[in-house]
């Protein structure tokens, strides 16, 4: 592994992030095996959008969740078919809602009546009719969850109270065809009875509402939740776990009559390439200052908002750090600040992160990064060079290196802005 990811920063630069696609590979084989093949897999492109990896995930996941035209746009230009698509996202553009329909996108996923009818109306402009998922926002959520949008006031999804009063108006846009619901209420927790107790409030809540309102549902979308470690201390989920509590509450729910054809979808995007991906940068300098030593790397918040604790986090912990380069005979462990480019002293990718000697040239790794990384940072800030992103899968046997290098602004062509003529 740091043989690898050190040819990585000599060869193709840093600061870099690498996706190891095997790993990726596992985690789709692991989640269907333990759910015994009950969910097929959606993967969350707003984790990571980058096209080789997308194109990549084709045969390893069975749909792709996107938040914009230019996920959508994205989805597309890497080989995925349009109605192996679904498109969220609380603030749609009537040009996004055209550009997927005419695009053929499988599902858009309405998150409230004023969406859905502005669908309704573009779809009836095209001459067609839309599959729509009607997305709901449950009630209450189980502890646990780092992010947690259940409960209280949110622009996400149609609130559980309103759906009665609203889904006999949803029926009645006849240009869209209510194929299936949607929720996803929280995420990033560590917790296997929490996760699979969330299950079960999204079961309930599905049958009830599909039974109330005679909805044909072909699909059920199960937001994931499930989370990954980024610090120490913090343990794995137990999937098994997970599998086990969950399992018998979705075979209930398959043998409810109204669910007898459909599809359950587990949707994730962290726990499928969060830990598969390794941000690489190098040290530009080492300087001390007051007592303390300072570890100056050529790619910070600019690449890896996350990593430095601006991405949600309450406070800063490190992420996993290791030390690529190899060390000098005799080299001592010292600890470091390890600061990023810019010029703002929000810039730390590490406190008092304990490594070897560090000197100039050296690589340092950061793990946790496949997910929420360059896409999510502000990689504008202070004009820096974009970091290179590297592709790594196991070809014949042998670990093949891909520059997978993708210019962020890809998906900026212009939006079409005609009303749907
Ligand atoms: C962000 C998002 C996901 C993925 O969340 P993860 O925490 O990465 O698993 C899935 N579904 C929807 C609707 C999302 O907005």
């Amino acid at each position: 592994m740091r043989r690898i990811l050190q040819t990585i920063a000599d060869e193709h630069g840093t600061p870099c992030f690498v996706y190891f696609f095997d790993q990726v590979v596992d985690r789709c084989e692991r989640v269907r095996a333990t759910f015994g093949s009950r969910f097929e897999i959606s993967y969350a492109v707003k984790a990571n959008p980058n096209h080789h990896l997308l194109r990549a995930m084709l045969g390893h996941v069975d749909m792709l969740d996107v938040s914009s035209i230019g996920e959508v746009r994205h989805a597309l230009a890497s080989g995925w078919p349009a109605e192996r698509l679904s498109f969220t996202g609380p603030a749609k553009r009537d040009a996004e809602l055209l550009e997927s329909v005419r695009s053929g996108v499988g599902e858009i996923i309405v998150e409230s009546l004023d969406e859905a009818r502005r669908l309704d109306a573009i779809a009836g402009s095209e001459g067609t009719t839309q599959n729509v998922l009607i997305r709901l926002s449950p009630a209450r959520i189980p502890k646990g969850f780092g992010l947690n949008l259940a409960g209280k006031p949110t622009q996400f999804g149609i609130d559980e109270s309103d759906i009665d009063e609203v889904m006999p108006k949803l029926r009645a846009l006849d240009r869209l065809n209510i194929t299936g619901l949607h929720i996803y209420s929280g995420t990033q927790c560590l917790n296997a009875e929490s996760i699979a107790e969330n299950y079960g409030i999204f079961a309930e809540l599905f049958t009830r509402v599909c039974t109330a309102h005679e909805i044909e549902a072909r699909k059920l979308v199960f937001g994931s939740g499930i989370g990954i470690p980024y610090h120490a201390g913090s343990e794995p989920v137990d999937l098994q776990r997970v599998a086990d509590i969950a399992s018998p509450v979705l075979d209930k729910l398959r043998n409810e009559p109204c669910f007898s054809a459909t599809r359950l979808i587990l949707e994730s995007g962290r726990y499928l390439v969060g830990e598969a991906g390794v941000f690489l940068t190098r040290v530009i300098g080492v300087k001390e200052s007051r007592g303390g030593r300072i570890g100056i790397c050529d790619g910070g918040m600019n690449n890896h908002l996350a990593a430095t604790g601006h991405f949600g986090a309450v406070i800063h912990r490190n992420y996993p750090m290791f030390k690529v380069s190899d060390d000098a005979p005799g080299a001592a462990e010292v600890t470091y600040e390890l600061v990023g480019p810019l010029c703002t002293t929000i810039d730390t990718l590490g406190h008092g992160v304990l490594l070897n000697e560090l000197s100039a040239g050296d690589v340092i790794a950061v793990g946790a990064s496949g997910a929420y990384g360059l896409t999510a940072s502000p990689v504008y800030f202070i004009s820096h060079e974009l970091p290179r992103e590297i592709l790594v899968e196991t070809v014949d046997g042998r670990p093949t290196i891909t520059d997978a290098t993708q210019i962020v602004a890809q998906a900026d062509a212009p939006v079409t802005t005609e009303a749907g003529s």
